[in-house]
């Protein structure tokens, strides 16, 4: 075997070294070049599954509003109101929604002071992204425009348990076809037993209440709508005036979508003028823009059709191909803003 002497193998390391330097300066220049022709890598994208919008059940959404009129006029400080707010916590609680009792005292204009309690019920409640969609529950203690029984409360079938009817009929739909967005259900108390000769204050006293407490400091969800009087056979739905200020591109989107379901003869999309409902005070207290869809079929000082804080709103007025329009125009709504499509 023979040894390589110190001088060859300098030499060795000597020729390697020169020829690498070799090496890395004919490269090098190509280097540069070789980095801006590799495509940059794809931004990440996030992909929404699609979920198809599903069928708005108006039968159920009709047995829920029987149901309410079954417990009675469901006026504050009644046993009827006390069970008909424990079955809607039941019902939410079924659907797997989280549910609060907001309870609170509110002073009517006569001098009672109400037990009152808004229902409010979260629909993933960790979802940071959410729909705000809003009903009153409570019936009115007079039925101040009828001839006869002006001191007895009404029905309210269409006047309280349609809004209610109908968004309980979405929980149920939520919970069978589920969405990856948060919604909140909020039923105010006390909104219709104000006083038609006074403030405006006087009505209303649940969202008041609720829009100075909100259940979450802060809330601000995406998108909010108020649903008032959605169930009467021949109900219209005209652009109502505060929306139109807060909200005028939720009132077109949601107006569209009903015309594009078919529901354009309910959905009028001719402007009214503003409505005092629990929207407004959403809207001046917790800075929430809320849309409201409420009928209003007719012109003038009664505009709100002939069965208003009358007895016949009573079940009888209550229409399923009203329930189906308003049912399937506000599941879409819900949907397709989840789909990204509205
Ligand atoms: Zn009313």
């Amino acid at each position: 075997m023979r040894k390589k002497s110190f001088r060859s193998r300098l030499a060795y390391i000597l020729i390697a070294a020169v020829l690498l330097s070799t090496v890395f300066v004919t490269i090098q220049p190509f280097l540069p070049a070789l980095r801006k022709e590799t495509p940059p890598p794809p931004p990440p994208t996030v992909t929404v599954p699609q979920v198809a919008v599903p069928d708005f059940n108006a039968d159920s959404a009709f047995l829920f509003i029987q149901k309410q009129v079954d417990f009675g006029p469901r006026v504050p400080n009644t046993a009827a109101h006390q069970k008909c707010a424990a079955w809607f916590t039941k019902e939410f609680k079924r659907h797997g929604f989280t549910v609060a009792e907001q309870a609170f005292k509110a002073v009517h204009y006569k001098g009672t002071t109400f037990n009152a309690v808004n229902i409010i019920a979260q629909y993933k409640p960790d979802m940071p992204k959410r729909i705000l969609l809003a009903a009153h529950w409570d019936s009115r203690f007079q039925a101040d425009k009828d001839e006869k029984n002006q001191n007895k409360p009404i029905d309210g079938a269409d006047d309280g348990a349609s809004g209610t009817a109908v968004l309980l009929e979405i929980a149920r739909t939520l919970a069978a076809h589920p969405l990856d967005v948060g919604v909140d259900i909020v039923f105010f108390d006390v909104e219709d037993q104000g006083d038609d000769d006074g403030a405006s204050e006087t009505w209303c006293l649940g969202s008041q209440y609720w829009a100075a407490n909100l259940h979450r400091p802060g809330y601000m969800p995406y998108t909010a709508v108020l649903l008032d009087m959605v169930g009467a056979k021949g109900a219209k739905f005209m652009k109502e005036g505060i929306s139109m200020q807060v909200a005028p591109q939720t009132v077109d989107k949601i107006w569209n979508l009903a015309a594009s379901l078919g529901y354009g003869t309910y959905f009028d999309p001719t402007e009214r003028s503003g409505i005092t409902d629990d929207h407004v005070f959403v809207v001046q207290r917790a800075r929430i823009p809320m849309v409201d869809i409420i009928s209003t079929p007719n012109e003038g000082d009664d505009p709100f059709g002939r069965h208003h804080h009358r007895h016949i709103d009573n079940i009888n007025v209550i229409d399923k191909s009203t329930l189906k329009a308003v049912g399937q125009t506000m599941t879409a709504f819900v949907y397709q803003t989840y789909n990204g499509v509205l």
